[in-house]
């Protein structure tokens, strides 16, 4: 009944406003009738996606176990693509064939100076049902992990940074031979064996602390929405910065006959065996360290001394895992495009889960479900999108972006040809609609965030997203657009954006609940429905955000790029990076004169000594002569294209209003217009990709090498910087210039197109 209510009072609120208000501003990309046909159709989308469905079709689809290779994978994959069929779309499943490890051996025992067998069970909860699926569950693990069979001495390294083993080397504790146990958190998991293993581990233990997303937060669950304490938390820690996706065929689809690697040369597995531990699990062993207490930034929440460690406590970690080959379900619904049939717009969600999954995939996938439903019953209507909308249900995204780097991969020319944008969404909560993507949309997607109603507060989702920034004091947020973050990686959009240039973006609500459930058996639809979006008021309004999104990109006369955005953005991160080797040089220079004046030696405590870091080379100046040119005239040649958009826009509008039968002045220049604009994304790639792991070829975007899913913007020239590599700098300023010249040399043509019309 509350959900009624609900539903009434935003379509409500939708229906009244467009009324009163005097005519809205016609959309980016549409003449001023195009744009009011587009808002009708649009108005009447918005009004189909319901709460009640998104609750059902999580409850089924987060009923089992979904991970990959599982019977209810694939029993969902052919359930969402007969969905997808019924609402009128062409619907199909993708297979490939990838490596997918599973445990068959997990030991893990403290053996001196006390004996503990760690559980490595999270418990049934009584009152939650799906929890007792136990015969269907998979084990806590972390994929990728090699096999391994160790013994040795404990250390802590906190979240297992490279920062944290400075700290730990200036005490003169080195992991030579040991086996270190890291927090959750501070960088994407994966990180942490491969540091680990570059300072000699010899296996790596990752759990997560109370503080973090345990009774830190709030009360655990069943009680609370918080992680209990023989919560683990799943997941991939294959070397997904090098490249994701199966790790047997990077580079091409992992179809039946792809050439594959032996799983001996796979260069993304890890180097060292590594586990994941519940905080119940990590309390006795890091109880047992002695040494040195660690500095208060390191402490968790337990109730034991945070030491460094090691000591006499020994432990024993031995794993076995089936590396054999799993078939994912990828499934890929189309609905096809008239006169622009050629161009494709791609959305995305995965459907696999570590176990049930309800809000991580099924919240964002149920949304999906309910676009591809509205825009099926719009279809039946008599709407046509210019172009193609192509719906994708990935499989494979937990254990690394299989299924859509590997549909990707396969299809990766007609992609580099056709597709305009992909959009992707994953886990969906409550609170404020977050945004990240390429700065080409960002105008774009502050058009469409006005026009979303949010449930709690019946303002626009933009709006309240302004409201949240002001309230933090941004100075920002009272000017033009809301910025939009840039994507690193961590869900789909990355083998679109940063591998093959396609503009991309992820939407996603949160903000409003706490939760430490993720990738445990805990996600599931007892959970979602306590202690999430449990009216499902925001799956509708993510369905309705990002339906509006397709459906704008999918027939705007000219697409909908704003590039002033774009270049404003490289301007700051240029400004960034210029700083970012001035604080450098001030902090090595700064380090050094404490060397030379030996202050570290004067403070040492005899009885808790810390040594002086290590000094570096002062970096030199750099020339990023090149890279503000190109700026300067991306900044020129973007603000060129408004112009020339202004005056085909205004000149459209002026035929509507005399009422004359214009017969669509330029039409074949529009075509031609789209057709470079579609490539904009793409020559903002660098040829060679990045250095070291050139599946990543983004000139702007990269998920960072050490940080994992969290984003380096100019990657190329912000890593050789904040990794001393001073020699690589000028020539990685020359590749990014290059690339933004591409764009101003694009855009210019575009202009002039345009202008022609
Ligand atoms: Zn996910």
């Amino acid at each position: 009944m509350r959900t009624l209510l609900l539903s009434v009072f935003a379509l409500g609120a939708l229906a009244v406003l467009p009324a009163a208000a005097p005519e809205p501003t016609p959309l980016r990309g549409f003449t001023a009738q195009s744009s009011r046909a587009q808002r009708e159709w649009e108005t009447k989308f918005r009004a189909i996606p319901e709460p009640a469905r998104l609750r059902d079709m999580m409850q089924r689809l987060s009923a089992r176990p979904h991970h990959v290779g599982s019977p209810y994978d694939k029993q969902n994959a052919e359930w969402i693509r007969d969905q997808y069929a019924s609402y009128g779309w062409d619907a199909k499943i993708e297979t490939f064939d990838v490596l997918f490890p599973t445990p068959t051996e997990r030991v893990l025992e403290m053996v001196a100076p006390t004996t503990y067998k760690a559980v490595l069970q999270e418990p049934t909860v009584a009152g939650d049902p799906t929890t007792s699926q136990r015969a269907e569950q998979l084990p806590t693990y972390n994929a990728y992990s090699v096999d391994g069979d160790v013994t040795g001495p404990l250390v802590f390294v906190n979240y297992g940074v490279p920062a944290d083993y400075e700290e730990l080397e200036r005490r003169g504790i080195s992991v030579k031979g040991a086996i270190v146990i890291a927090k959750y958190g501070g960088s994407w998991r994966g990180i942490k064996p491969k540091v680990a293993a570059e300072h000699g581990a010899v296996g790596c233990l990752i759990y997560s602390d109370p503080a973090d997303d345990g009774y830190g937060g709030g009360a655990v669950f069943p009680k609370g929405p918080m992680r209990p304490p023989q919560g683990a938390q799943r997941g991939s820690v294959a070397d997904m910065p090098t490249y994701p996706g199966d790790p047997l065929t990077p580079g091409v689809g992992a179809t039946k006959d792809a050439k594959r690697l032996d799983v001996r040369q796979a260069p993304t597995l890890t180097k060292i065996p590594v586990l994941p531990i519940s905080y119940g699990d990590a309390q006795p062993l890091l109880a047992a360290l002695t040494g040195p207490v660690v500095p208060e930034r390191w402490r968790g929440g337990l109730p034991i001394t945070y030491r460094f460690g090691p000591g006499a406590s020994r432990v024993h970690l031995k794993l076995k895992f089936d590396f054999g080959l799993k078939t994912l379900y990828d499934v890929i619904a189309r609905l096809p495009g008239t006169t622009e049939a050629d161009q494709w717009i791609i959305r995305g969600n995965h459907h696999d889960a570590w176990v049930n999954g309800a809000e991580d995939p099924i919240s964002g996938q149920v949304a999906e479900l309910e676009e591809a439903r509205a825009l099926g019953m719009l279809y039946k209507q008599g709407w046509r999108p210019k172009r193609t909308i192509i719906y994708a249900s990935w499989d494979g995204e937990e254990p690394g972006l299989l299924g859509s780097t590997e549909w990707a991969e396969a299809h990766a020319d007609s992609l580099a040809a056709q597709a305009v944008a992909y959009l992707n969404t994953d886990s969906n909560g409550r609170g404020y609609l977050g945004v990240e993507g390429s700065h080409s949309l960002e105008s774009f997607i502050n058009g469409v965030e006005k026009d979303i109603v949010d449930p709690e507060s019946n303002v626009s989702s933009w709006k309240r997203n302004q409201a949240a920034l002001l309230v933090r004091g941004d100075p920002d947020a009272r000017a033009g657009d809301l910025r939009i973050g840039a994507l690193g990686s961590g869900s789909d959009f990355t083998p679109f954006l940063q591998h093959l240039g396609i503009a991309s973006m992820n939407l996603g609500y949160g903000g409003e609940d706490n939760g430490g459930i993720y990738h445990s058996i805990y996600d599931d639809f007892y959970w979602y429905t306590h202690f999430s979006d449990s009216t499902f008021v925001y799956g509708r309004a993510l369905a309705q955000a990002v339906g509006t999104t397709v459906m704008r990109l999918a027939s705007a006369d000219v697409l909908p790029f704003v590039f002033t955005n774009l270049a404003e953005t490289t301007h700051r991160y240029v400004d960034e990076l210029q700083k970012l080797r001035d604080t450098r040089a001030k902090a090595i220079d700064d380090e050094r004169q404490r060397v030379t004046d030996s202050v570290y030696a004067i403070v040492r405590d005899p009885r808790d000594p810390v040594g002086a870091p290590r000094l570096v080379t002062p970096p030199p100046r750099f020339d990023f002569g090149p890279l503000l040119d190109a700026q300067d005239s991306l900044s020129a040649a973007a603000a060129q294209f408004e112009k020339a958009y202004t005056a085909w826009h205004d000149s459209q509008g002026a035929t509507t209003q005399d009422g004359s039968q214009a017969s669509e002045p330029g039409a074949a220049n529009l075509a031609e217009v789209n057709r470079r604009l579609l490539r904009a994304e793409r020559v903002l790639l660098l040829k060679d990709g990045l250095k070291n792991r050139s599946w990543y070829k983004h000139s702007l975007y990269a998920p960072g090498f050490y940080t994992g899913y969290g984003v380096k913007t100019m990657p190329g020239i912000r890593e050789a910087i904040e990794q001393n590599e001073w020699s690589d700098v000028n020539g990685e300023i020359a590749r990014v210039a290059g690339t933004l010249n591409a764009e101003a040399a694009l855009l210019k043509e575009a202009a002039a197109l345009l202008k022609a019309g």
